[in-house]
């Protein structure tokens, strides 16, 4: 079967290889794949721009659903046919704190789909059975392999924020995940929700008003601190969403959370801060991390997704098949669009 793999460790290293069909475990499952998402972190892996060490080769795509075509032979609870999604955790080690405690998206040992274990841009996947979530029949693959990042926000803001309705909320960097975060401080309530992104980010603002976005900030054409201090009555915001990563957000972040308010990080800046965090101190604010979801994350989000309480379409730029991979992954880059899915099977 073909399947994008990430070969070198070098800027560009990803192509499309013939690949063996995996070989499964009596504790496994084979799902043959129906949509993919494309996340940020493949760009980076194309780019070899990483956060993170990967081994190669490897498979990437991290984002998926499909269809269930074989299971081991101690598999009793999901049958052939299952419609499901995946979640990322392909390997954890079962029997750390953080496992024992369902918090096993913090396990040390953990292995990703997609840069740890060989993941889902192929037609066939190999899962371990704790993975799955059943997809309820009215949610379509292309919406369900978007479960991740919704997953990713719902985490930031619901588990470990206080979101809470009628107050402010600032959400910086209109990525997918700064999309989603929208959505569901919107689904809270929480108002008025205001996005900032730079020039670049212009398609992604018409997908935030659509979504509901009550103000939207171009950084480069407008002074963010002016807006926030105006929309906030001088207050700042209760919660603060940094959903970009560099030190620029996060310096925005630091001087538009409120007093005793909290600044979520949920995007990556491998570079450091080139400022002062002592107004944290001044207002006893706080900055809280986040990293990845866990099950009660996912049955959430995609009783969400089901309900209609999360927008799918607007999130999806492009659909494409694994030919298209290049181009594709070129125009995400440079922030055409908001998520792309990638179709198999079909
Ligand atoms: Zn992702
Ligand atoms: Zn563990």
């Amino acid at each position: 079967m073909r399947a994008l793999v990430k070969y070198g460790n070098k800027d560009g290293e990803v192509r499309i290889a013939d690949v063996p069909m995996p070989e499964i475990g009596p504790d496994d499952i084979l799902l043959q794949t129906k949509a993919v998402g494309i996340c940020g972190w493949d760009i980076e892996m194309w780019r070899h721009k990483m956060a993170n060490p990967v081994t190669v080769p490897v498979i990437q795509g991290h984002e998926f659903c499909g269809v269930i075509d074989k299971v081991g032979a101690n598999i009793t609870d999901w049958k052939v046919g299952d419609r499901v999604v995946s979640e990322t955790g392909a390997e954890i080690c079962g029997s750390c704190p953080q496992c024992l405690t369902g918090n096993y998206q913090l396990c040390s040992k953990r292995k990703g789909f997609g840069y740890g274990v060989d993941g889902a841009f192929t037609d066939y996947v190999k899962v371990r059975r704790g993975c799955l979530h059943h997809l309820p029949d009215n949610v379509d693959f292309d919406y369900g392999c978007l479960t991740e990042p919704a997953c990713v926000a719902y985490q930031a803001l619901v588990v470990l924020s206080d979101v809470r309705p009628g107050t402010p909320v600032l959400i910086i960097g209109p990525g997918p995940v700064g999309l989603f975060a929208l959505q569901i401080a919107k689904a809270c309530s929480a108002g008025p929700v205001m996005v900032a992104g730079v020039d670049k980010d212009a398609p992604r603002f018409e997908v935030a008003k659509q979504l509901g976005a009550d103000r939207i900030i171009n950084v480069m054409k407008q002074d963010p601190k002016e807006v926030v201090m105006e929309m906030t009555k001088g207050l700042g915001c209760p919660l603060v969403v940094d959903a970009a990563g560099n030190s620029k957000a996060l310096e925005l972040a630091v001087f538009a959370v409120a007093r005793q308010g909290q600044i979520t990080k949920i995007g990556w800046g491998p570079k450091p801060v080139d400022f002062s965090l002592d107004p944290l101190l001044s207002k006893a604010a706080r900055i809280q991390g986040t990293f990845s979801h866990n099950w009660p994350t996912w049955e959430a989000v995609i009783a969400m997704i089901s309900q209609e309480s999360l927008k799918m379409e607007p999130m999806i730029s492009h659909r494409i098949t694994i030919d298209q991979w290049e181009e594709t992954f070129k125009a995400i880059e440079e922030s055409e669009g908001v998520k792309a899915v990638m179709q198999f099977n079909r």
